[in-house]
């Protein structure tokens, strides 16, 4: 199919997967407009994001020449004992990069006057040939094509699969960055060449390099990414949720509103469970936050002429650390899908659902296995049994933010 310029596509988040899919149609001719509920450009806290090969492939595809700056380069894995000596180490070269990096790096290719900000949508509808989204300011756009890029709590799959709801999974992840200069020097020489694991009873602690302010790749102004996660039943999770002023937020709860006796206990169970250098990284870390962990699925990722990508079709646990080059590859296919096609747009996104709904639902399967020892609820000795065989120093190292097991034949046993 070729396009033309008159074929047209409305995409719904201006985050990672929306940027993506509009640079991607932008470049086979399509107009694009993106419409993005917030009204400042986004941030992500600086966020680290693992990175796999597919990503650069689709970003090459997208336009991008791939910058050698674009992350911090490790070349193994280690796991931390509770005493700090190294229990295990695996050579494992990847290149981890920031939510913060990828955004720039594909926002600026996005004209101003296409990228619309403060635009919330509220309502889709189809009507003959063409796609509706409309604004919660009474305004509406329309095209051939309508992209629903917009996350967890996407308003697109909304209207169509209203119960298709993210399921909490009974952990939490906190996080924080801690600038590379604050950390002691043995400690940096221990921490910034890896990326690093601690295995307390029940829980994973893990860590690596990312930028620092400003997209800096340079030794000494780089920062250290943590993750820790922790068991918390739905009533711990509540009582977390709530702030000073006793309101209990709604999925997550914005850093400065987390209370402090909270953070104190967290830092507090820092010294008692986690190896030497984790717990000196929580120590220092100004702003440490949590997030819920989610397992969403949708039923369906095409809908006439309406396709779902990103976290607004599939939420894996982030074990696998897929978020972002899952989405690149949704929206890779979804265009390939669109060029390939005879020019009619709803069978080309059965085409694109067809391949990218079985790779959703593997990613999910294979986080929720990596993620169960981790489950607050998980109780009986088989379910401990099962969960048991993804925790040990090896199989973290080997399985955590790797998508090998994509090429595997052999799927895992269901679970729950
Ligand atoms: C602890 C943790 C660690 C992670 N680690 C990794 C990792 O190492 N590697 C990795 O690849 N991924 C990781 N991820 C996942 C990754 O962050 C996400 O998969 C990715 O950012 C999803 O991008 P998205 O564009 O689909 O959705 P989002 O980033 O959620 O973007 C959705 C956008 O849509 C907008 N929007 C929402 N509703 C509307 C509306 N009604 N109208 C208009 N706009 C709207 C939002 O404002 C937002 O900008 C991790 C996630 C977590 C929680």
């Amino acid at each position: 199919m070729s396009p033309g310029p008159d074929k047209t596509a409305i995409v719904i988040g201006g985050s990672i997967s929306g940027l993506i899919v509009a640079l991607l149609l932008r470049r086979h001719g399509w107009s694009v407009d993106v419409f993005e509920r917030v009204e400042s450009e986004l941030a992500g806290r600086g966020a680290g994001i693992v990175t796999h090969p597919d990503l650069f492939a689709v970003l090459r595809e997208a336009g991008i020449d791939i910058p050698p700056d674009l992350g911090v380069a490790v070349e193994s894995r280690c796991v931390f004992a509770r005493d700090g000596s190294v229990e295990a180490r695996r050579q494992h070269p990847q290149i981890l990069t920031s939510w913060d990096r990828l955004y720039q790096e594909l926002r600026s290719r996005i004209p101003d006057d296409r990228y619309h900000k403060g635009r919330h949508v509220v309502g889709i509808a189809q009507e003959g040939a063409v796609a509706v989204a409309g604004f919660a300011d009474g305004s509406h756009a329309e095209a051939d094509l309508l992209v629903g890029a917009d996350g967890l709590r996407s308003a697109v799959r909304a209207q169509y699969f209203p119960a298709s709801q993210p399921a909490y999974v009974g952990y939490i992840a906190w996080r924080g960055l801690v600038d590379e200069a604050r950390i002691a020097t043995d400690l940096r020489a221990d921490l910034f060449r890896t990326f690093a694991f601690s295995l307390p009873d029940g829980e994973q602690m893990l860590g690596y390099p990312v930028a620092g302010p400003g997209n800096d790749t340079r030794v000494g102004h780089r920062r250290y990414n943590w993750v820790w996660y922790r068991p918390a039943n739905t009533a711990v999770l509540a009582e977390l949720l709530r702030d000073a002023a006793g309101t209990v937020h709604d999925i997550s709860i914005p850093p400065p509103l987390i209370r402090s006796e909270v953070v104190a206990a967290m830092r507090d169970a820092a010294g008692r469970v986690l190896s030497p250098q984790f717990a000196a990284l929580v120590d220092l870390t100004v702003q440490p936050f949590f997030q819920p962990i989610y397992d969403l699925e949708t039923p369906r990722m095409a809908i006439g002429r309406v396709a779902l990508i990103g976290d607004a079709a599939f939420v894996a646990r982030p074990h696998v650390g897929a978020g972002v080059t899952k989405a690149a590859r949704d929206a890779f296919s979804l265009v390939t899908a669109l060029q390939s096609g005879d020019g009619d747009v709803a069978s080309s996104l059965l085409a694109f659902e067809s391949e990218r709904s079985a790779e959703g639902r593997r990613i999910i399967a294979r986080a929720r296995h990596l993620g169960a020892y981790m489950q607050a609820q998980i109780d009986t000795p088989e379910e401990r049994r099962n969960a048991a065989q993804f925790r040990t120093p090896e199989a973290v190292m080997r399985d955590t933010a790797s998508l090998d097991f994509l090429q595997a034949q052999d799927a895992l046993p269901a679970m729950n």
